[in-house]
């Protein structure tokens, strides 16, 4: 801004050069008026109009281009940016393409990873039956067995993200979608000591969504929050009505999340955890918005996250 607004030192010159011309025509208009000569009077008043016209002229042409270069110049400003902008734009859209290429190729990979793991899987399941193995086979069978299906799990989520199956639109009561996702919830905690709280409005109008899909959004959400809770806090659900849309809330009390990740919990792949797959959040966000709502994050005024998903009440 402060550039913009300092001046060029050649247009200073220019300006300078207007004052030179008026003040010379001044003081010819005087010398004209005021020194005897062989004019008389109105021929000299009207050499005298001429020359101060004249003088006018110039120095109104000279800040009339005064004027025109530094518009020009504010202009070439604008142009320069408006130019860094647009080559932003299209860096970004050729990252978007390449990253779109990039998911569809990773996605057939995916799909194509599941078969050959299905058999490792079945072929574990049918050694795991051999009586005749010793304690330590039967322990390194198990560990194939057990990375077999938190490999397809990973596959699970991940092709989930990559293509969500259309949602399937119903109209539900939230209540009985909350209360299974709290029970599901429930199974967890893994031996932890989280209270819930339902916080939810009366008179809740039903609202269309896909009931499985929410259910699955809600639990992600509920299995971070309990995950980043410590022993002995509570996580609340809590759903109310209001401006044409319904607003489900999973609220925490727990370690949060630190300012450097706000902006990657929705980014693929980005988790903290030593066994998490960073995918909960992406797949969550993906699916509210097919359904035509949506998944935000906020950081509560004294610990923990609230996660809210917000669903329009009229489709
Ligand atoms: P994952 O749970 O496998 O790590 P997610 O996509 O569900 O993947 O979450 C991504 C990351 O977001 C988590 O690793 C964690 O750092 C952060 N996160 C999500 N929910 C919460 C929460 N309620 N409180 C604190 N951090 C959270
Ligand atoms: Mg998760």
């Amino acid at each position: 801004m402060e550039q913009v607004k300092r001046i060029d030192p050649r247009l200073w010159m220019l300006w300078a050069l207007s004052v030179l011309i008026v003040a010379v025509a001044l003081v010819s208009t005087v010398l004209l008026a005021v020194l005897p000569a062989g004019f008389a009077w109105p021929e000299r008043t009207i050499a005298a109009i001429v020359l101060f016209v004249f003088g006018l002229g110039a120095a109104w042409l000279a800040a009339h281009e005064y004027r025109q270069k530094e518009r020009y110049r504010r202009l070439s400003k604008k142009l320069g940016s408006v130019y860094e902008k647009v080559q932003a734009t299209f860096e970004g859209m050729k990252r978007a393409e390449r990253l779109s290429a990039l998911g569809q190729l990773s996605a057939g990979l995916a799909h194509e990873i599941r078969n050959p793991l299905a058999s490792i899987s079945g072929a574990a399941a049918i050694l795991r039956r051999d009586r005749s193995l010793d304690p330590k086979q039967a322990r390194c069978v198990d560990i194939i067995a057990n990375e077999c299906r938190r490999l397809d799990g990973l596959l699970t989520s991940f092709l989930n993200f990559a293509r969500p199956r259309a949602p399937r639109f119903q109209t539900v009561e939230l209540a009985a979608v909350l209360d299974s996702t709290l029970a599901l919830a429930d199974h967890g905690v893994h031996g932890k000591i989280i209270h819930f709280e339902r916080q939810v409005e009366p008179k809740l109008p039903p609202v269309e969504c896909d009931p499985e899909q929410l259910e699955q959004v809600l639990l992600n959400l509920m299995l971070n929050a309990i995950e980043a809770s410590p022993d002995g806090e509570t996580v609340t659900l809590s759903a109310s009505a209001g401006d044409g849309r319904i607003t489900i809330r999973v609220i925490d009390r727990g370690h949060g999340v630190a300012p450097a990740h706000v902006d990657r919990l929705f980014d693929p792949f980005f988790t903290t955890k030593e066994h998490g797959t960073g995918l909960g959040l992406p797949v969550a966000h993906q699916i509210m918005r097919q359904m035509g709502g949506a998944l935000q994050a906020h950081g509560n005024p004294d610990r923990g996250m609230t996660f809210s998903v917000i669903l329009p009440a009229k489709r």
